[in-house]
């Protein structure tokens, strides 16, 4: 039970987990085991991977240390079952966060194990290797200090992704989890027209609806990833002077 666990290493005063970290952990339960947005989410089910789960992304297990924190928003999972088990697959992580959802891993090891495997994994894909990294990168960090999450918590297989699995944000508002990591940038990884369909169904909301003060949001463009390139720039060298 969570519940009493925080309390018992918030009394003993030695919880090894940061506080963004155990908030973390209680979003992502909640995502994993979205039981009522799974009746009506397209997600393929197909074995080996396993139809109940939706997916938080993570937290880097250094995230809260970083120096300049960055979330990093993509679509949605792509998820190949026959690379499923692959050691960049989603099944490594499937191993780890089903004992943790029965209570048969504790929240620290779970999150350690997680967040070092989906680190790595991260590293992998696409969207890191093309936009992501770079800019962690240029910020001096690793992945194992950046934030990374899905505008749909589903997972999709050849093609595009259907208006159920696109309407996955207004069950997940990408706000929620913004307002728990506070990151200092927040770059999405999809054009100002898709974002809005995912984001709220219809593109009716500008996508400047999704800005707030303390984190300057970027779309994916050459000329965007610049943009967020010259914020980092400027941004150390705040940290610098300051
Ligand atoms: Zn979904």
């Amino acid at each position: 039970m969570e519940t009493s666990w925080t309390i018992y290493g918030a009394v003993l005063g030695r919880s090894l987990l940061h506080n963004t970290q155990i908030a973390w952990l209680e979003y992502a339960k909640k995502i994993f085991t979205a039981m009522q947005h799974g009746h009506r989410c397209d997600a393929f089910v197909m074995p080996p991977i396993d139809g109940s789960l939706r997916w938080p992304g993570f937290i880097g297990r250094d995230y809260h240390k970083a120096k300049v924190k960055m979330l990093f928003v993509g679509r949605e999972h792509n998820a190949n079952p026959d690379k499923w088990d692959d050691q960049h697959g989603l099944g490594r992580l499937e191993r780890m966060v089903k004992p943790w959802l029965e209570g048969k891993t504790n929240n620290e090891t779970f999150f350690k194990q997680y967040a070092t495997a989906y680190g790595e994994a991260l590293t992998s894909w696409g969207p890191w290797q093309k936009v992501f990294g770079i800019l962690a990168h240029r910020a001096g960090l690793t992945e194992h200090e950046v934030a990374y999450t899905n505008l749909s918590k589903c997972w999709k297989w050849n093609g595009n992704a259907t208006a159920n699995m696109r309407r996955c944000g207004q069950d997940f508002p990408l706000d929620d989890l913004i307002a728990l990591i506070r990151p200092d940038l927040v770059m999405i990884l999809a054009k100002p027209d898709t974002l809005e369909r995912y984001v709220n169904g219809t593109p009716r909301i500008s996508i400047s609806h999704l800005h707030c003060d303390s984190a300057p949001h970027f779309n994916l463009s050459n000329e965007q990833l610049q943009e967020a390139l010259a914020w980092v720039d400027a941004r150390l060298q705040r940290g610098a002077q300051a």
